[in-house]
């Protein structure tokens, strides 16, 4: 049994069979092409597929024009778009992610303004965190939003940004606190700028995949920004972005369960097919073992984002940790099943006869965005350490389950222990 059918109840079912639906039969092939080829700059068209069928945010409250669903839903539907690839994965996803700072930190006039027309596809947004001096060390961001009076004055600039070459807003986090002392954490804010005469958008940069997704390179030369359009507190930025990394992590997670399943596919129906030695290379058990590994790290992936979007359901206090791992194991074995797949096809996959090489590329781009993989291991272990340090008693401590367990003379941790040790029995 899936865990589809496990954890889905009717509505969610459906959104995700609308979903498998749409991408099987709406989205033109050449389209798609034509993203990978860079003639399409941002995919308005697919977009709009999308929030016609009301696919969008569907975890929203209806009243903004979502479907009332939860994070469960949410992930899988966005599973059935991920063989579309990255770049329409993150149109898809986008909603998501900057919807997650409008419901929780916005105000019912910016909801109204921002979040409904997003989730109907009347408005793209984009979300710029990263510079061009660093995106892992966000919290050194140096664009600036100085205060005068009724509005601020944007300058700086925001580099990757995908989606902004459709984009009609954007929420860009900006220094606000420029006092030198201040705690780095509360220097910053969240605003949403409008697409407007001093946004400058530059559509520059030759990626390798995720083309076509409208990654552009932000320039704000003195943009007024009207006070109404602070989203959450002022230099409380930070609390915008730890509730935006929820979503970040875990749509950078959920659509890739589907790239992955539609390259097994390819490659269990290629080595049925394709024949060497007088027979189906799937006969071959060093091929076909590939072909295991590749579906059992497709399922251990599943199973790591429906625990991720249990856990944010449910709004647990380990949910960082949890998307962390979650966005750290299924982009790394994302990555695996691409190259598995196309070892499986042999020469024929590092060519463009299969979409293959286009997986391969877009795979790449999940290990680095929305917070390189070495960022989800620091979060991960610096939770995991607070977790466990906290000694909560919870659970058999099985250190003295050892058959010379009271050696206490033995455990030694440092130097202190140790001549505490020696010096005990030199007495
Ligand atoms: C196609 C594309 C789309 C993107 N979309 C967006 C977007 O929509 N919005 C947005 O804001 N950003 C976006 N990004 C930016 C992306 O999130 C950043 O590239 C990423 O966070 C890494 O930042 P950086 O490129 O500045 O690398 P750096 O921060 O310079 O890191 C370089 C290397 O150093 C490592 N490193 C840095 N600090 C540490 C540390 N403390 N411990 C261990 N290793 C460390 C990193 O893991 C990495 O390997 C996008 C990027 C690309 C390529």
């Amino acid at each position: 049994m899936s865990f589809n059918e496990l954890l889905l109840d009717e509505e969610a079912r459906a959104a995700a069979e609308e979903a498998r639906i749409m991408v099987r039969d709406e989205i033109d092939p050449e389209y798609l092409r034509a993203m990978d080829r860079d003639e399409v700059k941002f995919p308005r068209e697919i977009y709009e597929t999308y929030a016609r069928r009301n696919l969008l945010g569907i975890r929203f409250p209806k009243r903004y024009g979502g479907r009332g669903l939860n994070w469960v839903a949410g992930v899988a539907a966005m599973a059935e778009i991920g063989p579309l690839g990255t770049a329409c994965g993150c149109a898809y996803v986008m909603p998501d992610i900057v919807g997650e700072g409008l419901i929780r930190f916005g105000t019912e006039e910016q909801k109204m303004k921002y979040l409904k027309p997003m989730i109907e596809g009347k408005l793209v947004a984009a979300e710029a965190l990263t510079e061009p001096r660093g995106g892992s060390d966000f919290f050194g961001a140096t664009s600036k939003a100085v205060d005068k009076g009724d509005h601020f004055l944007v300058t700086g600039q925001k580099r990757f940004v995908v989606g902004a070459e459709g984009a009609d807003f954007f929420v860009v986090y900006v220094r606000t606190n420029f006092d030198p002392q201040s705690n780095p954490y509360e220097r910053i804010s969240a605003l949403i700028v409008d697409r407007s005469p001093g946004v400058e958008v530059d559509y520059l940069y030759g990626l390798l995949g995720t083309r076509g997704g409208g990654t552009g390179k932000l320039t704000f030369r003195n943009v007024k920004v009207p006070k109404e359009n602070l989203l959450g507190p002022l230099n409380g930025g930070a609390l915008v972005f730890n509730r935006m990394m929820v979503p970040e992590r875990i749509t950078s997670a959920a659509p890739t369960i589907g790239g992955m399943r539609a390259g097994l596919e390819l490659a269990a129906r290629y080595t049925d097919r394709r024949k060497a030695f007088g027979k189906k290379i799937r006969k071959f058990q060093l091929v076909s073992s590939m072909l295991a590994r590749g579906v059992t790290l497709m399922d251990a992936s599943v199973g790591m984002v429906y625990q991720a979007a249990l856990a944010a359901d449910r709004d647990d206090p380990r949910i960082r940790r949890i998307a962390s791992e979650a966005k750290r194991f299924v982009t790394d074995s994302n990555w695996e099943v691409a190259n598995l797949v196309m070892q499986m096809l042999g020469g024929i996959g590092y060519t463009n006869v299969f979409p293959v090489e286009r997986a391969m590329r877009d795979a790449r781009l999940c290990q680095i965005w929305t917070g390189t993989n070495q960022i989800m291991d620091m979060m991960i272990q610096h939770d995991y350490y607070d977790e466990v340090l906290k000694e909560s008693g919870m659970y058999r401590k099985s250190e003295m389950d050892a058959e010379n367990a009271g050696a206490e003379e033995e455990k030694i941790y440092d130097d202190d222990d140790m001549w505490r040790v020696i010096e005990r029995e030199m007495k």
